[in-house]
């Protein structure tokens, strides 16, 4: 066995090469090379990876291992550094300013067209006179520990460029929210104090009271849009699979735009090319995406322009599918290559002049698509600045078969005359708006600001009294939820069983839930949808 005095250790004292081997922690024998560098002789040795074995495989000139290792390092970094450290003068120096008589350094390198990572280590095992005789070279393979490093060190970056990016959108969403709300909330303000100060000129006043009515439904547009974002962006959008005829939809959404289109004098045009009528699906969501598309077309095509809406079923009904594609084309503005990328992306407008005259979030297209994505549909667009634009809506919906026609009943208002409901609501803005839309159906109306005071009245009218409740779910001293369930327990059935609809702005599905849970009949969503709330009110009537 070979004795190499370990001098560092203890100067005189030998020590078995082998036991060198623990002082690089953790070796694994097969992954390790060594060199034997004889510092007085300027040579090097190589040495069976396994120590225990004193066999030396290879020796020469220490220039030669130099190049040797050279050749071998990958990066201009390494090369440089193995360039300050390889000479055998600076090597012994940094030895000797080491308390440890060690040096440990990672390289790159490149054995036989595979990159591998090399720990190097430098280590004094014999000392001469005072000087480093001779130095062993560790060569440990630790390429899967710093790649281990590198993937981590790459998720790492990965996962503080996400919270940058969650961060700066939170910020843009934020600043654009601020503006946008603030827009149309400035105007409202500005027409009412205006219209407040021209009461003796009703003409005046009434201008007024028209603007800040146009911005108060803008302003309901944008809240129902990031209401709808956030719906879908935490997974809380669930779609109706309920029969509908989609030629009825189609002509029901043209309708709409119809006499917009002739103000604005562009050509309308609207093919209806549909042979399977009757499918399964969410009306008002697709409707949602089409109307987006087709108000886009006519907000941003000129007078004179023309659009052209084409409904196509294409392909054949495949395992009781049918194939649809909705295009909408128009010769308006168009848009740039550079902004198509970022079209669906929430709040984004083209910026040029033409769209800044024109009103909008940005919100309308990526809307359409995630809506376009949950149906498992998809939604393109092509378009050209000056030239044009056309999107295009593919969807693939089930065939409503041996579906029975679902007979909606034409609202008979005199079966409202006469009824009383007890209108329960704390605000009082709120509550002159549903008194002035109710008496108007034909109702009697009692009102009652909050559920404590509405049990009160309920128990002092009686029975046969009240025929509904409208019920707000936000009110002091008693929420809408608690006054339900005590009224659902009164010991009197024909009370405790009196219809209670739900009037609120909370319009999460989830809220809804809590609704029905809570003993109401059904849920309706403020503002208050006229057309909604009477063919409610009917059902329950
Ligand atoms: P809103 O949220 O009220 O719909 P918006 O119309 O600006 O506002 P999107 O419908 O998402 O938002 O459209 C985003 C942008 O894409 C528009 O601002 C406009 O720059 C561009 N764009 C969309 N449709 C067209 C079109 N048919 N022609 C030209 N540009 C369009
Ligand atoms: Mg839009």
């Amino acid at each position: 066995m070979k004795k190499i005095k370990a001098a560092f250790v203890k100067r005189n004292a030998t020590r078995n090469i082998s036991d060198l081997k623990y002082i690089f922690n953790g070796l694994n024998g097969l992954k390790e090379r060594f060199v034997l560098i004889n510092v007085l002789e300027d040579t090097y040795e190589f040495l069976h990876p396994n120590l225990e074995n004193e066999q030396v495989m290879k020796r020469g000139p220490y220039n030669e291992f130099v190049s040797y290792l050279q050749a071998a390092v990958v990066n201009d970094a390494d090369r440089r550094k193995l360039a300050g450290v390889l000479p055998l003068k600076n090597l012994t120096k940094m030895l000797s300013a080491n308390s440890k008589k060690t040096i440990s350094f990672p390289i790159k390198i490149n054995i036989c067209g595979e990159e591998r990572w090399d720990l190097l280590s430098f280590i004094v095992v014999e000392m001469l006179d005072d000087s480093i005789y001779k130095v062993l070279l560790s060569r440990r393979d630790i390429t899967e520990s710093q790649a281990k490093e590198e993937r981590q060190q790459k998720l790492l970056t990965e996962a503080l460029e996400q919270a940058k990016i969650a961060n700066q959108a939170k910020s843009a969403f934020l600043f654009n929210m601020s503006h946008d709300i603030r827009t149309p909330m400035n105007a409202i303000i500005g027409y009412t104090t205006m219209a407040r100060k021209n009461l003796n000129n009703p003409e005046k006043a009434e201008d007024c009271l028209n603007k800040a009515e146009m911005s108060s439904r803008h302003m309901l547009h944008i809240l129902n849009d990031i209401l709808d974002m956030a719906k879908i962006d935490s997974g809380k959008v669930d779609l109706e699979s309920a029969p509908i005829n989609i030629v009825d939809e189609c002509y029901a959404t043209d309708a709409m735009f119809r006499s917009s289109m002739e103000e604005k004098n562009i050509d309308f045009k609207v093919n209806i090319d549909i042979a399977s009528k009757e499918v399964l699906g969410d009306a008002v969501r697709l409707k949602q995406i089409v109307v987006n598309l087709i108000s886009n077309a006519l907000k941003y095509t000129k007078p004179g322009g023309k659009i052209t809406v084409d409904y196509i079923q294409t392909g054949w009904t495949i395992n009781n599918y049918a194939c649809y594609e909705i295009r909408v084309k128009d010769t308006g503005i168009g848009m740039s290559e550079e902004y198509q990328k970022h079209l669906f992306e929430a709040f984004e407008r083209e910026r040029n002049e033409t769209v800044s005259g024109i009103q909008g979030t940005g919100l309308g297209l990526a809307i359409s698509k995630r809506l376009a994505e949950l149906m498992g549909a998809t939604l393109s667009c092509k378009s050209q600045i000056g030239v044009g634009t056309e999107f295009i809506f593919k969807v693939k919906l089930p065939l409503a078969e041996n579906m029975t026609q679902q007979e909606r009943a034409d609202i008979d208002y005199s079966a409202f005359d006469g009824k009383r409901i007890l209108l329960v609501e704390d605000n009082d803005l709120n509550r002159e708006i549903a008194v002035d839309l109710l008496e108007e159906m034909g109702f009697l109306v009692e009102e009652a600001t909050d559920g404590a005071d509405a049990i009160q009245k309920i128990k002092n009218k009686g029975e046969h009294y009240f025929s509904l409740i409208l019920m707000d779910i936000q009110m002091p001293y008693m929420d809408g939820y608690q006054a339900t369930r005590e009224i659902r327990s009164f010991n009197n059935k024909s009370l405790a069983d009196i219809p209670i609809i739900a009037m609120t702005a909370n319009a999460f599905e989830e809220d809804k839930q809590k609704a029905l849970d809570a003993g109401m009949n059904a849920h309706l969503s403020k503002p208050i949808d006229v057309k909604k709330l009477s063919e409610t009110l009917y059902e329950y009537l």
